[in-house]
């Protein structure tokens, strides 16, 4: 069979939900952590971005509408932790504490268990209370397309021996703060999203090699999230890119720990996402710096040229580049994409029976769509439409949350 054969049998098998990602793998290899936008920025001459702080236009942006002083002091606060606890993401930071990463230390000998289910179960259940709205489990296979051949500082990542798989939690966004993106709030919940990775994963790990296993953290680092939490039936890849999630929409962070601890792994669900996303194209038309695809299909090749692109995979690729470019010139990130997606909005009745039909009965999805354009209409109810920081600070109740 030809590449362009099996290309056409991924297509199909992608889009009848039978597959929950088509990688051609005579294209798509394991690529560097250096490539990733966020680390180009630190050592690519050749890019617009190189050395652009997100937030250096601070001084100047502040007090213009959306971009208050209090607004700078939140989203630099929420991302303290992330920033200042630099071990829960082991494998871009200095090993500082005397204890191994990645080793059991374990004192009370190591816990069996062959009943996988129950692993998994305690798993889930102290992933909640660790911050997680959500956890999900994935097995690594040998030829793991998804991790990085090397991270930030060009050090080759592979994982320890016997590492097989991948607990995957999300961390719920504040949705009235994401109401506001590009302003400063939505910043704030990132940042604080990004923090409470950083818990999340270092008391995962820490759990792990308590009852004697392996365990490795990571947030962004050591490979990519959205594909681990496809597999792990967290959601679907929408056109940005993101991960939407059956309940959440694309409203939260995604981490992972990597361990050898035996699990229970979850199946990939289909709830619908792919071909709403070929009809809705929301996100792409929200988007200040266009980096989104309007094209009904996904590609296999990214169009825009960027080996911070990997191609080889059947998806919507989106412009990095540009993006961040947006971020710099917002003077903070941008979260316009994940507010104005339509699976993003909190369950309500409404919003349910729409996820029903759209998972069940795609024929309507042009439908949905018009209804959810539709309600933002009403001044009264400002449904997924963009709100101003004021509200946010005034802490205004808003209607499904
Ligand atoms: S984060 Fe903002 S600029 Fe980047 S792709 Fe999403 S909408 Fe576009
Ligand atoms: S906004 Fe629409 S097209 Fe974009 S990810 Fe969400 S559902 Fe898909």
């Amino acid at each position: 069979m030809n590449t362009l054969d099996s290309r056409k049998n991924l297509e199909k098998a992608f889009k009848k939900g039978k597959i929950p990602l088509a990688v051609d793998k005579s294209v798509y290899k394991r690529f560097s952590g250096r490539n990733m936008i966020f680390a180009r920025v630190m050592w690519d001459e050749t890019y617009s971005g190189y050395r652009r702080a997100i937030n250096e236009k601070e001084g100047t942006k502040v007090g213009m509408k959306g971009y208050s002083q209090e607004g700078y002091a939140a989203m630099n606060a929420a991302w303290m932790v992330h920033d200042n606890f630099r071990q829960a993401f082991s494998w871009d930071n200095p090993r500082e504490s005397t204890t191994s990463l990645t080793q059991s230390t374990t004192k009370l000998g190591k816990f069996f268990s062959t009943n996988l289910k129950k692993n998994s179960a305690i798993v889930k259940r102290i992933g909640k209370v660790f911050g997680s709205c959500s956890v999900g489990i994935t097995e690594l296979n040998p030829d793991y397309p998804y991790l990085y051949t090397h991270n930030r500082k060009n050090d080759p990542i592979e994982l320890p021996k016997g590492i097989k798989f991948a607990i995957v939690m999300l961390i719920q966004m504040d949705y009235q703060a994401l109401k506001t993106s590009p302003a400063l709030p939505a910043s704030i919940t990132t940042g604080n999203g990004y923090s409470r990775m950083a818990f999340a994963i270092a008391s995962m790990a820490d759990f792990l090699r308590n009852l004697g296993y392996q365990a490795i953290p990571a947030g962004n680092d050591t490979g990519l999230s959205v594909p681990l939490a496809v597999e792990a039936g967290l959601g679907q890849f929408g056109r940005n890119g993101l991960l939407i999630n059956p309940k959440y929409g694309q409203a939260v962070r995604i981490c992972k720990v990597y361990t050898d601890f035996p699990l229970e792994i979850d199946q990939p669900i289909d709830f619908g996402v792919t071909q709403f996303c070929r009809v809705c194209k929301k996100c792409a038309k929200y988007c200040p710096s266009q980096s989104i695809l309007y094209d009904d299909d996904p590609t296999w090749e990214s169009p825009w040229g960027s080996f911070s692109n990997n191609n080889g995979a059947y998806k919507w690729y989106v412009n990095v580049e540009t993006c961040y470019e947006f971020w710099v010139k917002n003077s903070t990130e941008c979260s316009n994409c994940i507010r104005v997606c339509p699976f993003t909005k909190p369950p309500g009745l409404a919003h349910d029976v729409a996820r029903f039909f759209i998972k069940h009965l795609p024929m309507l999805d042009p439908l949905w769509l018009r209804l959810d354009n539709l309600m933002a209409l009403f001044p009264w109810w400002r449904y997924g439409k963009k709100d101003n920081a004021d509200k946010f600070w005034e802490g205004k109740k808003y209607l499904g949350k």
